[in-house]
């Protein structure tokens, strides 16, 4: 079996869907596994609708719901009936919302969690209105997390013995199973999600729950590109790439698959594909668990914005030991993870995605230290095997980037990247400089020009 996963953005509109179940009939033989994320921008309409009811913009809240109602009907005409029952409820909620006047990650969840159990009914709706025999299967039956809500972390063992299970025999009795991604349940039974983009993370758990021969990720682009296209000009397809180098730029930015999607691929060893569900004749990217031979040094270049750093100063703990343990204990304690560190005797800078608890952290190392924050950074990450057998990368690294101020610079244990941290001002002409650096003359086995 392979398991088809199709983001909001091939799921936009009915003719989008049409154009998915035309991609999923041509490849029942293969016996598919649909992973589907909410239709279009419903998650972020979502989460807005939430926000707004909770700071008590009721009218506005249930406005937004309103149109995202008529949205799903027009569009994922003709399942109607249930359609309108899911709203109701939904509606519901939100009026609770703008009565307590607060939300916490859990509501967060709940609110989320209708734009993938609404298109899952409507997709399969329309699977099977387009002749196949699609069986719909709720995720949250299936996927079993903790309860850290809006970033929960599937329980392994159990999510999949129930998709090994239960998905199987409605394999054996249908042309397909259709299924919800990024939400899940916690083992006391509340909905949970995978934190944003977390569909593909659905897709990989259920392809390596069921051994799947190949995990396909269906998005709008031709596949894992050079850089991201929205920011940069010129760039091309990369035909292969090794999954160590995939997770990688996964997680330092590249939108294109959620960080952790790779981790239960590689487990398996099971290939990844990544397609494009508006050219689904196009090759797209594979991602492969071997190394990839390549005459350029780097593959494809990150960015992940909206980054914080924390620079912590403490003359007070010259040459004493424990003050690095100290400072990691209190991101620990505020469950905030830190991507980049550097260190000299008496400071350390250390790079923050999630600065909800920012006050908190800086409350508790202010009872040790000086602590200056910096909002709005931005880490680029230069990525590809090579750069580890490649001496003077930093060199080129700094040339290409002549005049953009360079705060921190890391290279990860892996050596496979380099990345560092520059003012969010300044990420699209660094992103720019370096792919003019490094993408000028292109290995033809791996990359391939785009049109
Ligand atoms: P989906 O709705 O299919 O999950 P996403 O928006 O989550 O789609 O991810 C696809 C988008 O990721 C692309 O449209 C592209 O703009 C962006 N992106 C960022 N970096 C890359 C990259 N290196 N390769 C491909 N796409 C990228
Ligand atoms: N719908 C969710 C989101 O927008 C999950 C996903 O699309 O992967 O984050
Ligand atoms: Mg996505």
């Amino acid at each position: 079996m392979i398991v088809m996963k199709f983001g909001g953005s091939s799921l936009a509109s009915s003719e989008a869907i049409r154009r998915v179940a035309s991609i999923v009939a041509e490849r029942l033989p293969r016996r598919p596994v649909v992973v589907v994320s909410a239709m279009g921008k419903t998650t972020d309409r979502l989460l807005e609708a939430a926000d707004l009811a909770a700071a008590g913009r009721r009218a506005e809240a249930l406005r937004l719901v309103g149109e995202l109602e008529e949205f799903h009907l027009r569009e994922g005409h003709p399942c109607s009936g249930r359609t309108e029952e899911l709203f109701a409820e939904l509606t519901e909620l939100i009026r609770g919302l703008a009565v307590i006047g607060e939300l916490t990650p859990r509501t967060i969840d709940a609110v989320s969690s209708y734009g993938e159990r609404l298109s899952s009914m409507i997709v399969a709706e329309k699977f099977r209105a387009a002749g196949i025999d699609a069986a719909q299967a709720d995720s949250r039956e299936l996927l079993v997390t903790d309860s850290r809500h809006t970033a929960a972390a599937p329980i392994f063992e159990e999510t999949y013995g129930r998709i090994g299970a239960r998905i199987p025999p409605l394999l054996a009795g249908h042309d397909a199973v259709v299924m919800g991604g990024f939400i899940a349940r916690s083992r006391q039974g509340v909905t949970t999600t995978l934190g944003r983009g977390g569909s593909d993370f659905t897709a990989s758990i259920v392809g390596a729950a069921l051994d799947a021969e190949e995990i396909q990720i269906w998005t709008d682009v031709d596949g894992m590109l050079t850089s991201d296209p929205r920011l940069v000009e010129g760039v091309h397809r990369v035909k292969v790439i090794s999954f160590d180098e995939a997770a990688e730029l996964a997680y330092f930015g590249a939108r294109v698959l959620h960080p952790a999607t790779l981790i239960p691929a590689i487990e398996k060893n099971i290939p990844v594909r990544i397609l494009n569900s508006y050219r689904p004749q196009a090759e797209g990217t594979r991602i492969v668990a071997e190394r990839v031979p390549c005459r350029n040094i780097v593959k494809a270049i990150s960015s992940k914005h909206g980054i914080t750093i924390v620079n912590i100063r403490s003359t007070r703990m010259l040459g004493a030991h424990g003050f690095l343990r100290r400072i990691f204990e209190i991101f620990d304690r505020h469950r905030t993870s830190v991507d980049m560190v550097s260190t000299s005797e008496v400071s350390v800078s250390a790079t923050i995605d999630d600065a909800r608890a920012l006050a908190a952290i800086k409350a508790d190392l202010e009872e040790f230290s000086t602590v200056e924050i910096e909002s709005d950074q931005a880490i680029v990450c230069v990525v590809g095997d090579n750069i580890r057998h490649t001496p003077g990368i930093a060199g080129r690294l700094f040339r290409a980037l002549n005049g953009i101020n360079i705060r921190m610079i890391s290279q990860g244990a892996s050596l496979l990247n380099m990345g560092f941290v520059v003012a969010g001002s300044d990420v699209k002409r660094a992103l720019q400089a370096l792919h003019t650096e490094f993408f000028s003359d292109l290995d033809p086995a791996v990359f391939d020009r785009l049109r």
